[in-house]
This record gives C-alpha cells, sequence and structure tokens, in this order.
C-alpha cells in the first residue's frame, strides 16, 4: 500500500507559499484509511497502552479507531474553549501569535501510559503543547505518533527525548 500516494496536496493553501498535504483523501480511501489504522493498531497491541490521547481535530479521526480496535479509552486534546469540564492548558507559538489547546484534568490518572496521535507533524508546536499537557497530567507517554512528517521543520525538536513515529515523509 502506498499511503503517499493518497495524500493530496494542495499548493498555497491556507496561505500562499504553503503546501498543504490533504488527509481527507486518505481518509476517504477505505483501503488506505485501514492500513495507517492498521499500523498503528500492530504497533500498540502488545505495548500496555492505557489510553490514547487524539489531537484536534484529525488526530481524532485515526486516534478514535486505534483506540477502539486496541479497546481501550480515547483521550481529546481540544483547542481552548470546547471542553466542558475543569481543564489544564498549555499555550504555543504559532508563526503569527499563539495558541492553545486544553486536557480534561480528570482523563489521565499519574502513571497511565498513553501514545499521542495525530495527523501530521510539522514544526512540532502543537504536539510540544500536546505532550506538556499529557506530563503534567503524570502519565507515562510512550510515543507520539503520525501518518505524516515533515521532517525539514524539525518537529521532532519539539518534543525532546519522545519518540516520534511517521508513516509517510514530505519535503
Ligand atoms: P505544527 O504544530 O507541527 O506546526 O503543525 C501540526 C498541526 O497542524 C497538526 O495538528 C496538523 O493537523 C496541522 N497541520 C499543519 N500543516 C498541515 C498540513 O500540511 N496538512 C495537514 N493535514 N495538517 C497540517
Amino acid at each position: 500500500m502506498n499511503l503517499k500516494e493518497t495524500i493530496r496536496s494542495i499548493p498555497d493553501w491556507p496561505i500562499e507559499g504553503v503546501v498543504f498535504r490533504d488527509l481527507t483523501t486518505l481518509m476517504q480511501n477505505p483501503k488506505s484509511f485501514a492500513y495507517a489504522c492498521d499500523l498503528l493498531y500492530d504497533r500498540y497491541k502488545d505495548k500496555g497502552i492505557d489510553k490514547i490521547v487524539g489531537i484536534d481535530a484529525r488526530g481524532f479521526v485515526f486516534g478514535g479507531v486505534v483506540a477502539y480496535k486496541l479497546g481501550i479509552g480515547f483521550v481529546p486534546v481540544r483547542k481552548k474553549g470546547k471542553l466542558p469540564g475543569s481543564t489544564i492548558q498549555e499555550t504555543y507559538a504559532l508563526e503569527y501569535g499563539t495558541d492553545t489547546l486544553e486536557i480534561h484534568e480528570d482523563a489521565i490518572s499519574p502513571g497511565e501510559k498513553v501514545v499521542i496521535v495525530d495527523d501530521l507533524i510539522a514544526t512540532g508546536g502543537t504536539v510540544g503543547a500536546a505532550v506538556k499537557l499529557v506530563k503534567n497530567l503524570g502519565a507515562d507517554l510512550l510515543e507520539c505518533a503520525f501518518v505524516v512528517e515533515l521532517p525539514d521543520l524539525k518537529g521532532r525538536d519539539q518534543i525532546d527525548g519522545c519518540p516520534v513515529f511517521a508513516m509517510v515523509e514530505f519535503e
């Protein structure tokens, strides 16, 4: 299965000069969607994971399926203002300005083994904030998993010490 072929690249979106890697085409293709989810399931099925943490919003799609297949719980990390219960927050830098991610403070118990899932790692700012959130709740973070990595942007440097798994790379 060539996953890369099922990802559509859209030039100059959301701004001029950016090539957006559109994973909706991968998700719409039942074979590639199942392949990506199965890869994560096979990778973690014997690792004793307690919870999958998915990042808003495309991390919910892949992370939700993997949590279901593993028979474990799913925890959403959401953009500010979306979670109804008591939360902890992390603010991170964007190219212009900042953004804030939240997690329910009772979503993970200290010592629980978790994997963070998102569709793509670019600069690593988003997953860096998610890593801080789960660590602040005392989680034992095994790995951060992505369908796509843009290695030129060195996102891994934002989560120093945490292993990264990615299925596909784009320059
Ligand atoms: P970062 O914080 O690593 O710079 O950006 C990663 C976050 O932005 C992820 O949550 C991801 O969904 C989104 N993102 C940034 N660039 C792209 C892209 O080219 N394609 C997709 N699908 N998501 C992107």
